[in-house]
């Protein structure tokens, strides 16, 4: 199965994440595998045995031995054009430029498990839910099925919801972050000019509200004369590389 909806709630709010964070840095991924049935681990487990080819599974399809028959799991690929000859289907799984290594990054920092980690078989593609263990062995013991898995409390009603309620208002935060820069409401043209950070400080999103990056002292700024005074400080608004915000002009040297 490739499709996303039959995932854990959890996972696909963390792999909506993913894919958010991943598409800053111009990385695009797809997914192989998500939920995958009793049939489909059934027909992987044929394969060297009824079936000709390789054995790739020891898994047959009713010991759900596998994290994907749990829904937790889910395989991505690359949409890119790695080697640059213009086409992205035959760079799928290509990990010359370290992407696979990236994503994993990227996934465990949302607190996934990165099949890229793990010492006997490296899984590159490979993401799943970290709290119920890297295999399925604690799943079994309390819930049996994955039937009944998906029909308990930590599926879709409590928990599993709340994780990824919280995984949405996290993103939609530093999303208002992003965006949330209040206006200047005064402008004075002698404020207009380049200036240098006096000592490491911060972009704020409002003149002394909300970080939205750290500068090092000596860091150029520009400001085109509007700014705010609050509580008797002036507050410049300015603009630092691709970021604007607001920085007091005491920290400032023009
Ligand atoms: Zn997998």
């Amino acid at each position: 199965m490739r499709d996303k909806k039959l995932l854990h709630p959890e996972l696909q709010a963390k792999i909506a994440l993913l894919e958010k964070e991943l598409g800053k840095e111009n990385i695009k991924i797809g997914w192989a595998e998500t939920l995958r049935t009793k049939a489909e681990q059934d027909n992987l487990y044929a394969k060297g045995r009824s079936k000709p080819g390789p054995k790739v599974t020891n898994a047959p399809g009713d010991s759900y031995r596998s994290m994907h028959q749990w829904g937790i799991a889910a395989d991505f690929y690359l949409i890119m054009d790695i080697d640059g000859d213009g086409q992205t289907k035959d760079d799928a799984y290509n990990n010359a430029k370290k992407t696979f290594n990236r994503v994993g990054q990227v996934a465990k920092k949302l607190g996934l498990e990165w099949g890229g980690d793990w010492r006997s078989i490296k899984d590159l593609p490979h993401l799943q839910l970290s709290q119920w263990g890297s295999t399925p062995t604690k799943l079994i013991a309390t819930y049996g099925t994955p039937k009944k898995f998906m029909k308990s409390a930590s599926w879709g009603t409590s928990s599993g919801k709340k994780a990824a309620g919280n995984a949405s208002k996290a993103q939609k935060n530093t999303d208002k972050a992003a965006t949330r820069i209040k206006s200047a409401q005064s402008f004075n043209k002698a404020y207009a000019g380049v200036y240098k950070a006096a000592a490491n400080c911060n972009l704020m999103a409002g003149p002394g509200t909300g970080v939205v990056a750290t500068l090092e002292k000596g860091t150029q700024v520009q400001c085109y004369g509007y700014y705010t005074k609050k509580n008797g400080k002036v507050y410049l608004f300015v603009q630092a590389g691709k970021k604007t915000g607001f920085i007091q002009k005491e920290k400032l040297n023009k």
